[in-house]
């Protein structure tokens, strides 16, 4: 397939935050590759943006899977020779409200599989093909909760895992300093999602507006930073 601008990576692209991602990157000319662990639920997504002639295609993927990252990897070499934005959006959220104690410790690491794993095997795969091409922006996106001085009692199993994948972006970005390469996250703040629920402040089309930012910052852009609708946070 031959794309004139950016290739983009979105995982949990079928539903909420990832799917406005998907759809204001794709509005910014850039080719945005949903990825979704259901091909039917990733199908209508699709189409969704299809409908409002977006270029956006389609890549199964369940981000706990590293194989699925691989031939992630495989199709995107092959289909458009470059992937410039990764944005690691897929996760749960499992305990909300449970004491760290309580739960099943099947519980914490199937949090950490999703939530930090997930991500982390897609900058393993993805950032060398980025390096190959002297430019990538990878966006985790992370949340509040993620914080250090949210690791206070209950919900500590989504806590943790988010806690561990902004180290992640700080230890990355340092790593690649001095190649084009920027690894940022941002919180998206309270979001009226499956995950956000009906009441939360914000629409996901406020919620993606910050990462899009962070995923098409220039190049004397930050790296290695927190944000929320582009300020930065503290860790
Ligand atoms: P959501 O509506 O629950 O969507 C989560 C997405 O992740 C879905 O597409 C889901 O796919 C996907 N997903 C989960 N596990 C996966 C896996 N193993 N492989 C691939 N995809 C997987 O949540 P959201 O509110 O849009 O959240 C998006 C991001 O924002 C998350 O990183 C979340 O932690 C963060 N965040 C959200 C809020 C909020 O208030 N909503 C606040 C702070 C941070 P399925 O449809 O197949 O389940």
């Amino acid at each position: 397939m031959v794309v004139s601008g950016q290739v983009a990576v979105v995982t949990g692209a079928n539903r909420g935050i990832g799917l406005e991602v998907s759809r204001q990157l794709a509005e910014r000319n850039v080719h945005v590759v949903l990825t979704s662990r259901d091909k039917t639920k990733g199908q209508q997504a699709l189409n969704h943006l299809l409908d409002r002639s977006l270029s956006v295609s389609l890549f199964q993927l369940d981000v706990t899977n590293s194989d699925a990252a691989t031939r992630l990897c495989g199709h995107l070499v092959k289909t458009f020779g470059r992937v410039d934005i990764l944005v690691n959006n897929a996760a749960i959220y499992l305990d909300e409200g449970d004491k760290l104690l309580d739960i099943p410790l099947e519980t914490l690491r199937n949090s950490f599989d999703a939530n930090f794993f997930g991500a982390y095997s897609l900058c393993k795969t993805l950032i060398p093909v980025m390096k190959k091409n002297g430019y990538g922006r990878v966006v985790n996106v992370s949340s509040g909760y993620g914080a250090m001085d949210a690791m206070n009692a209950r919900t500590g199993a989504y806590k943790l895992s988010k806690l561990a994948l902004n180290g992640l972006t700080q230890i990355l970005a340092s790593e690649l300093k001095g190649t084009n390469i920027k690894v940022n996250a941002v919180d998206p703040g309270w979001v009226r999602t499956e995950m956000g629920g009906p009441s939360a402040t914000r629409s996901p089309q406020e919620a993606a507006r910050g990462i899009v930012w962070a995923a098409t910052i220039d190049d004397s852009g930050p790296t290695g930073k927190f944000f929320r609708d582009t300020k930065i946070i503290s860790w």
